[in-house]
């Protein structure tokens, strides 16, 4: 199809593709449709109560500030509390000037492809990963690394290195969700985060550590994130107030090594000069009032009775021969069907029968994966999960072979 203004387009836009998940959000954006498909969290979970309370007094006693541009790095006394949580709950040592405040995690995933992706760079991600085009519009190319029910395979990645090396070419970092990741759920074994720490100085790569879920954690104990491990400044961390407060206030936080932040600060002036001033104003007080600590533990229980609902309905409802993951966190239950079946032609049967989740294929780089479906616990009631993990059974029961 011609569009009317195509040869006044930039090279820059025609790289762009939308994401293949949002599309199919949007299309099942009907009502009647039982959707397993977004990874959003339950508004039931979001603190209106609090929000209420701490936008009144704001707007009260704050609203100069809090209705006026901001730093580009964020609010201080925010970026501060952030330092001395991940001091106190995830031993991680920085100090509020390697923190900076980002429009969302998506953001901060960008100024980091900003900050260090030449056109044709090699990065590597999960084999399936999800992986909005953060680092290629930028040029990389990316080599997916298979994961399994233990996160990533480090082996194969350090095989890749290796045979790389051997090439003279290099990756110049991995993009890795070590926490209950998205889609499978998986959560990446204790020896494998110390292994990739060691490749990392040893091949000279950065490390994108994505950690929206981490503290949706069902297990009570966490593993310690890559960046409580790292020792010379690789792992770019990124965390999110997406889906412990909500995604609508669009706030993140990214840490990192001094001259890469401000790098990455130097990046953002140029993208919105500043992240939302109110949305940091309102968590600065949801941290400060203590309501921060209350709202994990709220989450934690009521994500973890649909997972354990989502498993028991697929205990009861998908034949044998399909298997799955208990995730130890997050939102996602991640399904292998057998190689001959396509999730596709099978959500767009499960769509005309209402029902909807996301095929694995799309966070598949290398194109494989066409057997897996990610399936969301996080936004629906029980009845939904049952109704809907008893449809996709009979469908896939349907077309099994004998
Ligand atoms: C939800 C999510 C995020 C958070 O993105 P925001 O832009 O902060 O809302 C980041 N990474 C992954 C993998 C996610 O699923």
């Amino acid at each position: 199809m011609d569009e009317k203004f195509a040869e006044l387009y930039s090279e820059h836009i025609k790289q762009m593709k939308a994401s293949a998940i949002r599309e199919i959000c949007n299309l099942i954006a009907k009502p009647e449709i039982i959707s397993l498909a977004g990874g959003w969290p339950d508004p039931a979970t979001f603190p209106v109560e609090e929000a209420r309370e701490i936008l009144a007094d704001i707007l009260d006693h704050h609203w100069q500030y809090a209705l006026q541009y901001g730093t580009t790095e964020g609010l201080p006394a925010l970026r501060e509390f952030i330092a001395q949580w991940a001091k106190q709950h995830e031993h991680i040592d920085i100090t509020a000037d390697q923190i900076l405040l980002t429009t969302g995690s998506t953001q901060g995933m960008d100024l980091a492809g900003k900050t260090l992706i030449n056109p044709g760079d090699l990065i590597c991600v999960g084999l399936p990963s999800y992986f909005i085009g953060a680092f290629t519009i930028y040029g990389a190319q990316v080599i997916g690394i298979p994961v399994d029910e233990n996160g990533m395979q480090i082996d194969i990645l350090e095989t890749r290195l290796k045979e790389l090396h051997e090439q003279h070419q290099r990756i110049k970092l991995v993009y890795i969700q070590p926490n209950f990741q998205n889609p499978t759920g998986a959560t990446l074994a204790m020896e494998r985060r110390t292994k990739i720490i060691q490749l990392a100085d040893q091949y000279n790569f950065m490390i994108v550590e994505d950690n929206p879920y981490g503290d949706i954690n069902f297990e009570g104990h966490a593993l310690p994130a890559l960046k409580a491990l790292d020792r010379s400044e690789r792992v770019i961390y990124l965390r999110s107030f997406s889906k412990v407060f909500s995604p609508g206030i669009r706030l993140a936080w990214v840490a990192g090594e001094a001259h890469v932040i401000r790098k990455m600060a130097i990046a953002k002036q140029y993208v919105d000069a500043c992240s939302c001033t109110l949305s940091q104003y309102l968590m600065y007080e949801f941290c400060k009032r203590g309501y921060l600590e209350r709202q994990i533990q709220k989450n934690i229980l009521f994500y973890r009775a649909k997972r354990d609902f989502m498993l028991q309905a697929l205990e009861r409802y998908f034949p044998s021969g399909v298997r799955w993951n208990r995730p130890k966190g997050g939102f996602f239950i991640f399904v292998r069907l057998p190689e001959y079946l396509d999730a596709g032609e099978i959500l767009e049967e499960a769509v005309a029968n209402n029902v909807a989740f996301i095929s694995g294929a799309p966070f598949y780089v290398d194109g494989t994966g066409c057997n897996t479906m990610r399936l969301s616990y996080a936004q629906s009631s029980n009845t939904e999960i049952e109704q809907a993990i008893r449809v996709i059974g009979q469908i896939i029961r349907q077309r099994l072979k004998p």
